[in-house]
């Protein structure tokens, strides 16, 4: 049996507009200044921005961390020291009663973060493998939020982020471990219709589906944009940069060459403004799978844990679950850390009941996820696999087989979904790519 996670993350600071983000993710504001601040403290050099790239010791960002705490926040010092107290300790905030000193919400979860992605690359992989070790193949999804974030941008390019994934990807470590989704903004390519200028960003993603091992495309509706009808629901601004042309074209090339595309689909996450996770709605894609019927889709997040528990019968899951009636549309369970809590778990056992009471084909559709890295904000996502895998095999009870369903969910679906059995072409693509290094078990 395979087990995938089919969403995940592996960002460091230089790959994304992180003060942008996190201010999109509504993060307390100290979060992002703090940030901004151990950055200039790990750069060398004054002038110039951290590579986050370039590999540095735990002990000079704990040393770092803890004087921009002592010069910038000293109200929160004491929290700091606790929590490196308790980090030395291998205590969890659970456990710890120490933690109820810490005076900021949520502020184990954001430290952990901000200590994660001024990390090169290769750590943050390191420590995403060696904390969920059942896991055969993890999708880092690589996201592109460079336009659409006021003021701010990412450091290193899309095409980098994929040269870098790429080698690592190559790496006897990492080898059959990892493979990514590379993003895809409509903004970038219709403003290349436009001007002509640089390299075509759907060149880069047909370089990094064709050569470089990647298995998808991400994007994400939520920045502002749709896979359809731009000028129609968006308006004006959408007059001078055709969106659809470039959607289509994006289309056109997956649909032929059976490339998977991952869309971001829960109301919350990171919004460019607010209320714009609304264009993350999936009846956007009906005229989209209706004209490339063999188009296939992963609706992430499964129209999110929590929005589902607040409102069953509004909830996007049933949209996606409708959409199901095309050949390819799946979605994955990323950030669903609302139902490792028993007594939400129980509200979405519920829902979840009436759902596959109805569409059955769920079970088919289903696939595991964790969108790890967003998650370490989470006081529980250490455990968040071993949690999964206790409601997943619950939520299997409904299906009239099983073991046959939680193989499903936990890896099989995703593998479908990716067309990484004999008939699907990204098998054959991964193929070429291994050449004379050992297949992974997942494909052979
Ligand atoms: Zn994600």
């Amino acid at each position: 049996m395979s087990i995938v996670d089919l969403h995940c993350h592996v960002f460091n600071a230089d790959d994304v507009p992180v003060k942008g983000m996190l201010q999109a993710r509504n993060a307390p504001d100290w979060v992002a200044g703090f940030l901004d601040k151990v950055l200039q403290g790990l750069t060398k050099d004054a002038t110039k921005k951290r590579s986050a790239s370039n590999s540095i010791s735990d002990q000079e960002i704990v040393d770092t961390f803890k004087n921009v705490m002592d010069c910038d926040y000293p109200d929160y010092a004491d929290s700091f020291q606790d929590y490196l107290d308790m980090k030395d300790s291998g205590e969890t905030c659970e456990k710890k009663a120490v933690v109820r000193k810490l005076q900021l919400p949520h502020f184990q979860g954001y430290i952990e973060w901000l200590m994660l992605i001024v990390r090169d690359h290769r750590t943050i992989i390191r420590k995403l493998v060696k904390q969920f070790p059942d896991i055969n193949l993890f999708v880092p999804l690589i996201v592109d939020m460079d336009h659409w974030l006021e003021n701010d941008s990412a450091n290193v390019s899309i095409a980098d982020q994929a040269n870098i994934l790429e080698k690592i990807s190559r790496e006897p470590e990492f080898s059959g471990k990892v493979h990514g989704f590379v993003p895809f903004d409509p903004y970038k390519q219709a403003r290349f219709y436009k001007t002509n200028e640089g390299s075509a960003p759907l060149s880069i993603i047909k370089k990094a589906i064709e050569n470089q091992g990647f298995i998808g495309v991400k994007v994400y509706p939520a920045m502002g944009y749709l896979p359809v009808e731009n000028k129609k629901f968006l308006g004006m601004q959408y007059d001078e940069f055709d969106f659809d042309r470039a959607f289509d074209e994006l289309f056109d090339y997956c649909q032929t060459n059976d490339v998977p595309i991952t869309t971001h689909c829960s109301p919350g996450g990171a919004e460019a403004y607010k209320r714009s996770g609304f264009w993350g709605n999936p009846g956007f894609w009906t005229s989209v799978l209706e004209k490339y019927k063999k188009l296939r889709v992963n609706f992430a997040h499964f129209g999110g844990a929590q929005e589902t528990i607040n409102s069953y019968e509004r909830s996007w899951a049933w949209n996606i679950v409708n959409l199901m009636k095309y050949e390819h549309v799946y979605t994955d369970l990323g950030y669903f850390t609302p139902i490792c809590n028993s007594e939400s778990f129980s509200k979405y056992r519920e829902f979840f009941k009436t759902l596959v009471s109805k569409k059955p084909v769920a079970f088919d559709r289903v696939c595991y996820g964790s969108d790890w890295q967003m998650i370490v904000v989470e006081a529980n996502q250490k455990k968040y696999y071993q949690k999964m895998k206790e409601v997943i095999t619950d939520l299997c009870n409904f299906s009239s087989t099983p073991g046959k369903a939680f193989e499903g969910i936990m890896g099989k679906n995703a593998l479908t979904f990716l067309g990484l059995d004999e008939n699907g072409k990204n098998y054959h693509r991964l193929k070429a790519f291994y050449q004379d290094r050992d297949l992974p078990f997942w494909l052979s």
